[in-house]
């Protein structure tokens, strides 16, 4: 019941086959950390998790805490509790980053609840600083000319505002500086929960030295090929992925 659970997932674009059975656990309380070589899957994986209209799901599926949340709408799957931190993070002019965090608490309310103004912005300072977001972002527009570790910091802002039961997180590395990457990790690491589950997709090793996942798998083809410990990730730096490939060309021929 309380787990994140993805069952023969296949899913296409334009009849081109990309998630091949796919099959994924994260009970709540884990780091699962997916990897795997670039054109695997692994965002489109989580942008069906998100509930992206471009993927066509032709069979499985994907269920939070015993529900299936296939075919609902992203924000019904926010709703739900799921947050995907995006690989590219949209550029919203016009929305600031407070307005629009606000709007997405407001909209967690229960009826008749009201937000706290004062609460609010409290938390978010407390939240930006941890994060050493200057105040000015606040009245910025979401993502409008930010650099990519701003953009990848304002995400992580965000996730941290919205506290998820589950957090996806595509590529959160890609773009930061080891200072950045550092910071970033650290907002991460204080959201570990035994409550809360994640799923950190990273194509480097380097992100799960400060993110120490409780588990491990490659994705290749479609799939995962291959699960371990966060052992199996420096194996992985060595190595490199031609290992897992070769393994399981070999392993399939
Ligand atoms: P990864 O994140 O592992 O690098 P992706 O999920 O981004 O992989 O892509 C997997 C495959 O699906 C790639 O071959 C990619 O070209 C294809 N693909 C992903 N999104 C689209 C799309 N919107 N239109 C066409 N092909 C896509
Ligand atoms: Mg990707």
């Amino acid at each position: 019941m309380n787990t994140l659970k993805i069952t023969n997932l296949n899913v296409s674009i334009n009849g081109q086959a990309i998630l091949k059975d796919f099959n994924l656990t994260i009970p709540k309380g884990e780091v699962h950390a997916l990897m795997g070589p670039n054109g695997t899957g692994k965002s489109t994986l989580a942008k069906v998790m998100a509930g992206h209209e471009d993927y066509t799901v032709d069979s499985g599926d994907i269920i939070l805490d015993g529900e299936s949340i296939l075919g609902k709408e992203p924000d019904e799957i926010s709703h739900f509790g799921l947050f995907l931190a995006f690989q590219y993070p949209m550029e919203i002019p016009g929305v600031s980053i407070a307005n629009f965090i606000r709007a997405a608490r407001a909209a967690r309310l229960v009826e008749g609840e009201e937000l706290n103004a004062v609460e609010f912005y409290k938390e978010l300072y407390a939240k930006m600083d941890a994060l050493k977001m200057d105040r000015k972002f606040t009245a910025r527009s979401l993502n409008e000319g930010f650099s990519g570790g701003e953009k990848k910091r304002c995400e992580i802002l965000q996730m941290s505002m919205l506290e998820p039961k589950y957090c996806v997180m595509d590529e959160t590395d890609s773009g930061l500086d080891i200072d950045a990457l550092k910071i970033v990790s650290e907002g991460v690491n204080h959201m570990r929960a035994k409550d809360r589950g994640f799923l950190v997709i990273t194509h480097y090793q380097r992100l799960l030295d400060y993110i120490v996942p409780d588990t491990v798998h490659v994705m290749f083809d479609g799939r995962i090929v291959r699960s371990g410990d966060a052992e199996l990730a420096k194996e992985l730096e060595t190595k490199g992925y031609d290992w897992v490939q070769e393994e399981f060309v070999t392993a399939t021929a």
